[in-house]
């Protein structure tokens, strides 16, 4: 589903990203680990639009997305999630759904000059999704709070959810069991498990190896801005190298 080929990022002379071949398969969950520094943030960076990388590839479902912004690659449908920060929290728990969807409002205000009523359905449609996804996770019954009282488990499905509603072939998921209780890890999986069971493919950056372990079907271990090893999570937390890789960083 997703194939990142020779992949490089400098930051000034720093080389933060070398990577060779990493592949996504169409409805897995893959997990990148290591250590810190290791490059993970900057793969999800770099693929998630954020930077455009120096060099190489990424195609996703047989299209070039390499060096997209993010509200391109979303219409292609690769979606990375983020932290729901500050300014987030002060809206609505729906109106963060609702505005998770890049230029609906701007499209909305020239386009309603010419079928409000078009507007008025997608509007609809818009509403009638986020509270499916907010039914499925039991948080329609909040849909009206602000997002900044959500538990740290509740935000980050909120996360996975805002993501949804631009129902996206791929979601590079950030940390999902950072900031979560351990009764609301249970949860969350279930739900991704339950997102990946109907076709959606996640890439997932995680510390939390309890996490890697539930949900991943393989793991990419990257060290130093590269790949190193990829193999089931019993592979790779058995190889030495990777032990090695951890205790050297
Ligand atoms: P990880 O997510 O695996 O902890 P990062 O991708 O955050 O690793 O960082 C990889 C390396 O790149 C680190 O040495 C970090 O200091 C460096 N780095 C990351 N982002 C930047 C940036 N914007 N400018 C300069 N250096 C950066």
């Amino acid at each position: 589903m997703l194939k990142i080929s020779d992949l490089t990022k400098k930051f000034g002379a720093f080389q933060a990203l070398n990577v060779g071949q990493i592949d996504i398969p169409r409805g897995q969950v893959t997990g990148i680990v290591g250590p810190n520094g290791a490059g993970k943030t900057t793969l999800f960076n770099t693929v998630g639009g954020a930077f455009r990388p120096d060099t190489g590839q990424v195609m996703l479902d047989g299209t070039d997305i390499t060096g997209l912004p993010p509200h391109k690659l979303a219409e292609q449908g690769l979606v990375r999630t983020f932290q729901i920060s500050r300014d987030l929290g002060a809206l609505t728990i729906l109106e963060n759904l609702l505005l998770a969807r890049p230029g609906q409002l701007g499209e909305s205000i020239t386009a309603s000059l010419f079928s409000r009523a078009r507007i008025r359905a997608e509007e609809e449609n818009a509403v009638e999704q986020a509270r499916t996804l907010l039914e499925r996770v039991d948080l329609w019954r909040l849909a009206d709070q602000s997002a900044a009282n959500l538990s740290g488990g509740q935000k980050k499905l909120l996360e996975v959810l805002r993501a949804m509603m631009l129902s996206p072939k791929v979601i590079l998921l950030d940390e999902p069991a950072a900031g979560v209780a351990p009764t609301m890890e249970g949860v969350l999986a279930d739900f991704i498990l339950s997102l990946k069971a109907e076709g959606v493919t996640f890439a997932i950056v995680e510390h939390d190896m309890e996490m890697i372990e539930r949900l991943c079907d393989s793991v990419y271990v990257m060290t130093e801005g590269r790949e190193m090893m990829h193999g089931s999570f019993h592979e790779v937390t058995s190889d030495p190298r990777v032990l090695e890789a951890y205790l050297g960083s």
